[in-house]
This record gives structure tokens, C-alpha cells and sequence, in this order.
């Protein structure tokens, strides 16, 4: 096969099956996220964005392509959280740390023990051993998140970005259709949180229609690394369930995530109007946009934080 723009050999799958060489792949990804951020109006000119680093090849790919998109440097920078996963999150993080101090890029670190008294490895203990029926990939999504959104509100930034694909969205997507959950889905699409709360930075996903495939290529192509450690709690995560079933179906109907996400885009307006939550509260203990008198975030920490010992 050759490439359909240049008939040069050496040829990746785009997801609308065209054959690409090295060049026009990575034109036709950059083109596809450029578009993505013009349409959903993710980014403005002049704004700064935050982008969450896990450590892993979306997020790094996503920083380092903000990172040459964005005409005043300082207006990016990134942040790592460390929720404390023995033997997972340190390794993942000290690749990013040597990508950051290559490139000059600020990289703000930070850990679930410093920032809240706790690992996740001592906080999943503790729930299980005291019955508080708290899930690690609950613990661990609503701490970080919250972190990361005190954060980018204390430094003045103006967009968090976040690294979620395709099949990222197609999965969150399938997993609340299936938990009857139609509050949660309201909140989901390219751009998310509250538009009028100055405490909510919002949160953006340039990648929204690149596939995991597009963006594992893009980062090869790139010379990211790309490694496949994985956190030890995945295997409680319902997540997995269905990343699997959605594969297996994508393999039997090509372009059924596509069409999942698609499809959802276009009754999310009629969702936003029936479920998402009129009225945004405050919390009481730490003052942040809650849609109940507590956030979750505090009330993991009231009920992790009396178990701790010393
Ligand atoms: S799998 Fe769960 S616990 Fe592990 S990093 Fe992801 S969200 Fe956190
Ligand atoms: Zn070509
Ligand atoms: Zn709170």
C-alpha cells in the first residue's frame, strides 16, 4: 500500500481508512485536533491551559502539542499528580519529569500525601478494612480531580486539558447509558464544567475524535515513549469490562465508537436541558462548586482521615 496523498510507502490507517505516510498522518491528526479545538472552542488565543499528565503517551502526546501550538510558552504548563500506587505512578512520572525538563516546560507535581494527609494505596486500605465501600478508581478520579482543579484556579489558569480519546469517551459514554445514569452523561463532550462559576476551570479534550489507535501512532511518530505499565486497581475498574466489549464490537462493525460518540453529541444539547444540575452549591467545608452541601471530594476525606494512624 502507499499513501494516498504523496504514493509514498510505509503506510498507517487513519480512522476514516485512509492510507497514510508518516507525513500526511501526522498532518491529518494535527488537522483533525485543530479542528476539534475550532469547533468546540476548547482554547482561545491568549488563554492558559493546564494539562493533566498521568505519565502515560495521550496526556504526554496532548502536552507536547499544545506545547508547539501555543505561540507564548508561558501560557502552558502542566501538572502531575502522584495519588501514591506503589510501584505505578512513580515509574509512570519520572519519564514525564525528563520530557518536561527537555522541552523547558513547567511542571507543576504534586502528591495525594502532601496535598491530602493520604496515598491511595493507605485510603483503599482503609476502605476495605473499615467496610466504607469507597471504590480506589472513585478515590483516586474525584482526589485528583479536585486537586487539579484547585490548582489551575490558584495559578490563574483558564482551561485544564486532559488527553481522553475516542474510545475514552465512547467507553465513559457506554458505562453511564448502562448505569442509568443521565445526570452523569449531561456533564460529558469536548468541553466540560460549569461556564459561569469562577472556582470551575473548565475542562477540555482536544484529542475528542482521535481514536487510541491515531494517538498511539501520533506518538511513535513523535518519538514519545509509549509503555504499557498499568495501575494495579484496573482490574477493579468496570472500565475494563467495557473497553473490552466495545473492542470486540468494533472488530466485528467497524466504526461503532465513532458512531456511540457521534450519536451522543447530538442529543447532548436535549440532555444539558433535562439533566444537567440547575443549581450549583457551595461546599460548606471547603467552599468549592458542589452540587450537594458537601463536595465528594471532602466527604472522602471525612471518612478516610479518622482511620489514619499517627
Ligand atoms: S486505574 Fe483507577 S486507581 Fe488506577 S490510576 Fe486509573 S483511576 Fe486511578
Ligand atoms: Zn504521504
Ligand atoms: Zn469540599
Amino acid at each position: 500500500m502507499v499513501c494516498e496523498d504523496c504514493e509514498k510507502k510505509g503506510v498507517y490507517i487513519s480512522l476514516s481508512g485512509r492510507s497514510l505516510c508518516s507525513k500526511h498522518f501526522k498532518k491529518y491528526f494535527e488537522t483533525k485536533v485543530l479542528r476539534t479545538i475550532r469547533k468546540y472552542d476548547l482554547l482561545r488565543y491568549g488563554e492558559k491551559v493546564l494539562v493533566a499528565c498521568s505519565g502515560g503517551k495521550d496526556s504526554t502526546v496532548l502536552l507536547n502539542f499544545l506545547w508547539n501550538l501555543v505561540k507564548k510558552r508561558e501560557n502552558v504548563a502542566a501538572i502531575a499528580v502522584d495519588e501514591g500506587i506503589m510501584g505505578y505512578r512513580d515509574i509512570k512520572l519520572s519519564g514525564l519529569v525528563k520530557f518536561c525538563e527537555e522541552r523547558g516546560i513547567l511542571l507543576q507535581a504534586y502528591s495525594f500525601k502532601e496535598y491530602y494527609g493520604f496515598t491511595l494505596d493507605e485510603a483503599v486500605k482503609i476502605s476495605k478494612e473499615n467496610n466504607l465501600d469507597l471504590k480506589p478508581c472513585y478515590i483516586c478520579g474525584v482526589l485528583r480531580r479536585n486537586l487539579i482543579n484547585n490548582v489551575a484556579r490558584e495559578l490563574g489558569f483558564s482551561k485544564v486539558a486532559t488527553g481522553h480519546n475516542l474510545d475514552d469517551e465512547a467507553q465513559t459514554i457506554m458505562m453511564n447509558y448502562l448505569r442509568g445514569n443521565p445526570s452523569m452523561l449531561a456533564r460529558l463532550g469536548p468541553k466540560t464544567g460549569v461556564v459561569n462559576n469562577r472556582d470551575f476551570v473548565q475542562r477540555i479534550k482536544p484529542f475528542y475524535f482521535c481514536t487510541e489507535k491515531e494517538d498511539t501512532i501520533y506518538a511513535l511518530l513523535n518519538g514519545i515513549e509509549v509503555d504499557f505499565v498499568q495501575c494495579p486497581y484496573h482490574i477493579e475498574n468496570y472500565r475494563l469490562e467495557i473497553r473490552d466489549f466495545l473492542n470486540r464490537l468494533e472488530s466485528i462493525i467497524p466504526g461503532v465508537k465513532h458512531g456511540l460518540v457521534n450519536n451522543f453529541l447530538r442529543i447532548l444539547p436535549l440532555l444539558k436541558k433535562e439533566f444537567s444540575t440547575s443549581r450549583i452549591e457551595c461546599c460548606e467545608v471547603c467552599g468549592n462548586p458542589s452540587a450537594k452541601n458537601i463536595c465528594r471530594a471532602c466527604m472522602i476525606r471525612m471518612r478516610i482521615t479518622p482511620f489514619l494512624r499517627g
